[in-house]
Order: structure tokens, then C-alpha cells, then sequence
């Protein structure tokens, strides 16, 4: 086993031993006791006004407690994100309309263009012809997604970097990823891995976490049946090539996840394309149940399998402690210093408390398309369905409390959209009959981040207070 193995398993243990044995147990300090008084004062609160003092209040002992494990900028870019999942929260469970809180999961579209046609996406032959579809071709800027960092990034944990584009056909994709990670995010992208232009070093050198590449066959015919104009050897050859740079650069990062879509098919191939994925050195398998394409082609039907995750490697988990902050020297020190000065309570909203059922993607995550499009969650917008709630302006009001997302949440609140909006601009929420539940980044992903910070301090029922809403 070579030193840096060691190492590897040493963090590695070391995240398993602060899960199973809190650190209070050994006579450590943990993040426990400040988390669960400041939970109890905002179940008290009645009004987001309220919960802001509470928060505010609370914030120079949660950022000494930091400041004994972090550096200072560390230390403030934790404190923000903490109290933003704490206010965030507090907005969930009283359903408030106008948020003080930011997202505090990004979904970005780096390009929206995509050379795949695959079967139920925006860039299917058939949604392309008919246009079914509100998607336009677009790469996106460096000023624009520096501006969207300024205003969120601060109090936000992580980044998705794909939604209905191909992220690696923007060439500057890794420089994106390099700079969430100054605002210590986590950072993860989805791609088809069928593409000519690969820089395997630059994604790894990047900083990014967490790769997945979907890959729904072991033999060209059957991958290419919905993987429509992708090509096998080229996705195979680029996995090799970042494999090499990993173990080149002597990084662990990105853990790569094969996701395989179970279809009618392609599910004969399941094993052939296991045995692929580990003989190349990808990290996960994972057999993933599709969403119906019917609509699109009926020929291609979900088989009827269990999903599963197989991990190849035994050293790979997916938010490794050392990149966490693989970048101390280039942290955004000044920007996240000038958010760390104002206090939630000087900021716009609130509402009085309400309950009942409502989405979680409009107090969780926000996602923008390559052009700037703000939409709330991972649906396309389409002709018949309103789902361009803002569009990013640097300089413009918070999109997220734009009038859009302050109907959406006022129609789950009172069960209908307020009196003003006119008859067909409702947005679509009012009829929407998706998951709403499960955003791209959640209560698992809260909890890989700071387990990843510090897996000791961020002990289980820490974990708990922070991700389960
Ligand atoms: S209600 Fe539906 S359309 Fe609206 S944000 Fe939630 S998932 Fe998206």
C-alpha cells in the first residue's frame, strides 16, 4: 500500500469513527449543543423577522466555535452557510412566500447545447422538430456565474453543474468549478462523457468532486438504442484518460459514478457493463430506475429492476475531507468577509407562518440555465409551462424572491394562485404533478458536505438538525 493509500484510509476511518462514535463520547466538542439551542429558539419564533434575530444572535458563538477548527475565512464562509440551512429551514416549516434565506443548492447549466439526442430530453429529434420545448442553444459567461457566486455563494454548500446540457462542451467548464470551490462549495457535474474535447487534467486539477457519466450499455448498438449519437469507445477512452490523470496528479478526486439507466433494452447488459466499469477504475456503479420516455418513443420502456449502487474501491468516498478546500490560498476571503458583515435580520422578507403540503425545490435549490434563466427546478420549460421564474441580473433584486417564486410558494401555502396573477400566467407549479420532494441537492448532500468539513464537530445529531427538513 503506498503512503498516500494510507492516508486515504486514514481519512476515510477517520470519517467512519466520528459517525459511529460521537465526539462527545470521546470528550471532543461538537456542534451539537449550539445547533439544537438555536433549533429550539426558532420552533418558538412567529415571524421570519424573529428567526432572524435569533440567528444573528447566535452568530458570533457559532463562528468562535469555528474559528478552533478553521481558518478565518473558513470559519465565516461556515458560519453563513450554517445559518442560511438554519433560516432556510425556519422558511420551509412556516411556508413563508418571501425568503431572507438564499438557496442553498445551485443547479447551473454550463452550455445548453448537447450533441445527444436521447429519448425524453430537450434535445431529442422529436422535441426538437416539434419543438416541444423553450430551450435555446447558449454557453455560459465567466462574468455571469462569478456574479451568481457573489450573491450566493457565500451561504451556499454545492453546485450541480448540469441540468439539460452537456457541461463538458463549455471549455471553460473547469475554470467554473475552480471558482465554486473558492466560495467552498461542493461540486459535482453529470455528463454522457461522449465528447471529442476532453481535458482529463483540467477536471481533475479543477477541484471537482463528484462526477457522474451515464453510460447505459456495455456494446454500442444496445448504448446507442437510447445514448442516441453517442459513441461507446470515445466514452470509454475518456474515462480511461481521467483515471490516468487521477492517479498522475495523485488525486481521489472526482469520484466517478457509472449510472446505468435500466431499460427494457439495455438490462441484459447490466453485468457486462459492471465488469467494464471496474476493470476501467471507475469508482460507483449505479443502476438507476428512468423516468417514462414513453411520450417520446414507446419503444423504450424502464425495466422492471431494483436500483442498486456497487462501490468499486473501498478508498473513494463521495465528498473526500481533502478537497473540501483544495484551494486555502485562492478562498473568496473578501466577498465572503462583506456577507459575513451584514445581518439577516437587515434584509428584506417574511411572512406570517403557514403549513401544509408545499414544494421543497422553492426554499432548497435554484437553478439557471447557461443564458441566465433562473427556473426553479430541474423541469424544461416548455410553451405550455411557465417556468422562467427570473432572469439573473448581477446588479437586479434576489430572483429568488422574484414574483414567480413568490406565487409559486404563495399557491402551495393558500392552495391557489393569488388573485392578481392574470388567467395563464400562473406558474406552473399550480398544476405541477411531479416529485417534489427530492431536489438535486439535499438533506444527503448537507450532510456529505459537512461531514467532508469535519466529520468530528459535525457529528450525527448535528448532521440531523442541519439535513432532515
Ligand atoms: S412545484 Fe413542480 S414545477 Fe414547481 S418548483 Fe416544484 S417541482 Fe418544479
Amino acid at each position: 500500500m503506498t503512503n498516500r493509500e494510507v492516508a486515504w484510509m486514514r481519512s476515510t476511518l477517520g470519517v467512519l469513527v466520528d459517525q459511529l462514535v460521537p465526539a462527545s463520547v470521546l470528550g471532543g466538542r461538537t456542534a451539537f449543543p449550539l445547533l439544537s439551542g438555536v433549533d429550539r429558539d426558532l420552533r418558538d419564533c412567529r415571524g421570519a423577522g424573529a428567526a432572524a434575530v435569533v440567528l444573528d444572535s447566535c452568530k458570533s458563538d457559532l463562528h468562535d466555535l469555528l474559528l478552533h477548527r478553521f481558518p478565518p475565512p473558513a470559519a465565516q464562509a461556515l458560519t453563513l452557510k450554517i445559518l442560511n440551512l438554519c433560516l432556510g429551514k425556519y422558511h420551509f416549516r412556516a411556508r413563508d412566500t418571501v425568503l431572507l434565506s438564499r438557496p442553498f443548492g445551485l443547479v447551473v447549466d454550463p452550455s445548453n447545447m448537447c450533441e445527444l439526442a436521447c429519448p425524453g430530453c430537450v434535445h431529442s429529434d422529436r422535441a426538437e422538430e416539434l419543438k416541444l420545448f423553450d430551450w435555446n442553444k447558449g454557453t455560459l459567461g465567466e462574468d455571469r456565474f462569478k456574479a451568481l457566486l457573489r450573491r450566493y455563494g457565500p451561504s451556499a454548500i454545492g453546485v450541480y453543474f448540469c441540468n439539460y446540457g452537456e457541461p463538458l462542451l463549455n471549455l471553460n467548464t473547469p475554470k467554473l468549478i475552480r471558482l465554486a470551490k473558492t466560495y467552498l462549495m461542493a461540486t459535482a457535474l453529470s455528463t454522457s462523457l461522449s465528447v471529442r474535447r476532453f481535458d482529463a487534467e483540467a477536471y481533475v486539477e479543477s477541484g471537482l468532486d463528484f462526477m457522474v457519466v451515464s453510460v447505459d450499455g456495455a456494446t454500442q448498438p444496445v448504448y446507442e438504442t437510447f445514448r442516441r449519437n453517442g459513441n461507446l469507445e470515445l466514452v470509454t477512452a475518456n474515462i480511461r484518460s481521467l483515471v490516468d490523470a487521477k492517479r498522475r496528479l495523485g488525486r481521489r478526486t472526482p469520484v466517478i459514478s457509472w449510472n446505468f439507466l435500466a431499460f427494457e433494452h439495455n438490462v441484459h447488459e447490466i453485468p457486462l457493463a459492471e465488469r467494464l466499469a471496474r476493470s476501467l477504475g471507475v469508482n460507483l456503479f449505479r443502476v438507476v430506475n428512468p423516468f417514462d420516455v414513453g411520450w417520446d418513443d414507446p419503444k423504450i420502456r424502464p425495466a422492471a429492476v431494483k436500483s442498486y449502487v456497487r462501490r468499486m474501491d473501498w478508498t473513494s468516498i463521495s465528498n473526500p475531507p481533502e478537497n473540501w478546500n483544495p484551494f486555502p490560498e485562492s478562498v473568496e476571503a473578501d466577498t465572503i468577509a462583506s456577507a459575513f458583515a451584514v445581518p439577516l435580520n437587515g434584509r428584506d422578507g417574511g411572512t406570517a407562518p403557514g403549513s401544509g403540503h408545499t414544494c421543497h425545490w422553492l426554499y432548497k435549490n435554484m437553478v439557471m440555465d447557461a443564458q441566465g434563466r433562473i427556473l426553479p427546478c430541474c423541469g424544461a420549460p416548455r410553451p405550455d409551462a411557465n417556468l422562467v421564474f427570473a432572469r439573473f441580473d448581477a446588479a437586479g433584486d434576489d430572483p429568488f424572491n422574484s414574483e414567480k417564486y413568490r406565487q409559486a410558494r404563495t399557491f402551495f401555502r393558500q392552495g391557489a394562485a393569488p388573485a392578481s396573477v392574470p388567467a395563464g400566467g400562473e406558474p406552473y407549479c399550480t398544476q405541477c404533478e411531479w416529485d417534489q420532494e427530492t431536489v438535486n441537492i439535499g438533506g444527503p448532500e448537507i450532510r456529505r458536505y459537512f461531514r467532508a468539513a469535519d466529520s468530528s464537530l459535525f457529528d450525527r445529531r448535528s448532521l440531523g438538525l442541519l439535513a432532515d427538513w
